[in-house]
C-alpha cells in the first residue's frame, strides 16, 4: 500500500484512540502496550485470492500465455496400444487396460506438458504481472476492493497487548487460563496441569521434556527481553516480527 500522509495521520489518531485507557487483552497490564496485527481482513482477502489466482495460471499456462512446461515420458502400451505417461521408475500400469508394463520393453518418446507450478518466484512475478486482472476477478467475485487501505480495519484487525504478551504471541504461545502468569503452547502451562494429567504426560516419557523446553525456551526469551535495553528491546521485537511475517508468507504460498 502505498503510504499516504493522510492515511498515516489517520492511523496515528486511531492508534492513540486504541491505546488510551487500554490493557492488554491478555493479562490486564497498562504497561508497555503495544499494537499486534492480525492480519484478520488481510487473510481474508488472501483466501478469496488464491483461488482466483490458481485459475488464472492454469488459463494462462493453458493458452500459452504463461510459456511453463515440463518434459514428461510417454510410453505405448502395447496391449490396448493407448500413450500415456509413465508414472514408475521400472514398472507402470496401464490406465486403459489395468496391464503391468515393464518400461524398458515398451516405446518410449519424450514430450511437454503444461506445468501450473511455477514457483515462489515465478508465483510472486505472476501475481505482479497480472495484478490488474487479479484484483478485478477479486472483486467481481467478492464485491470488496482489495486496495482498501489498512487503517479502516485496524479496530478489528488489531488487538492490544501488553510487550510480554506479544512477545509470547510470536513465539506461538498463549497464556495459561489457570494461573494467568506462564506462557505455553498447550492448554494449560506444565505447572497448572493436574497432577492425574502430569502423570500420563510421565508415562510418555519424550513429551514431558518437550513440554518443559519450550516453556524453559519461552521464559529465557523474557528473561532477556526484561533485561535488555530499550534499544536491544526494540531490536527483539522487531526480529519476532520479521519472523512472524516470514512464517505467514510461508503460509500463504
Ligand atoms: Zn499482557
Ligand atoms: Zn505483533
Ligand atoms: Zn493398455
Ligand atoms: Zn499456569
Amino acid at each position: 500500500m502505498p503510504a499516504k500522509p493522510w492515511a498515516s495521520a489517520a492511523w496515528k489518531k486511531q492508534r492513540e484512540k486504541l491505546l488510551e485507557n487500554a490493557k492488554c487483552a491478555w493479562c490486564g497490564s497498562a504497561e508497555n502496550l503495544i499494537i499486534h496485527h492480525t492480519h484478520k481482513t488481510r487473510n481474508a482477502k488472501k483466501s478469496i485470492e488464491r483461488p482466483i489466482i490458481k485459475d488464472l495460471i492454469r488459463e494462462k499456462v493453458d493458452s500459452g500465455e504463461v510459456d511453463n512446461t515440463k518434459t514428461i515420458l510417454i510410453f505405448r502400451c502395447p496391449e490396448c496400444g493407448s500413450s500415456q505417461e509413465v508414472k514408475g521408475r521400472v514398472t507402470t500400469t496401464c490406465k486403459n487396460c489395468r496391464t503391468k508394463v515393464i518400461l524398458n520393453q515398451v516405446e518410449k518418446r519424450e514430450a511437454t506438458k503444461p506445468d501450473y507450478y511455477l514457483g515462489r518466484d515465478g508465483y510472486k512475478q505472476f501475481i505482479k504481472q497480472y495484478s490488474l486482472e487479479i484484483k478485478a476477478r477479486v472483486e467481481a467475485k467478492s464485491g470488496m476492493s482489495v486496495n482498501e487501505p489498512d487503517y479502516i480495519d485496524l479496530e478489528c484487525d488489531t488487538i492490544v497487548l501488553c510487550n510480554r504478551c506479544h512477545f509470547a504471541l510470536h513465539n506461538g504461545m498463549h497464556l495459561c487460563p489457570a494461573c494467568k502468569q506462564r506462557y505455553t503452547k498447550y492448554s494449560l502451562c506444565y505447572s497448572c496441569l493436574p497432577e492425574e494429567e502430569k502423570r500420563k504426560i510421565h508415562e510418555r516419557g519424550l513429551y514431558i521434556r518437550e513440554i518443559e523446553e519450550e516453556d524453559l525456551e519461552a521464559d529465557r526469551w523474557f528473561a532477556e527481553f526484561e533485561s535488555a535495553s530499550p534499544e536491544r528491546r526494540e531490536e527483539m521485537l522487531r526480529e519476532e516480527d520479521e519472523n512472524y511475517s516470514k512464517e505467514i508468507e510461508m503460509m500463504d504460498y
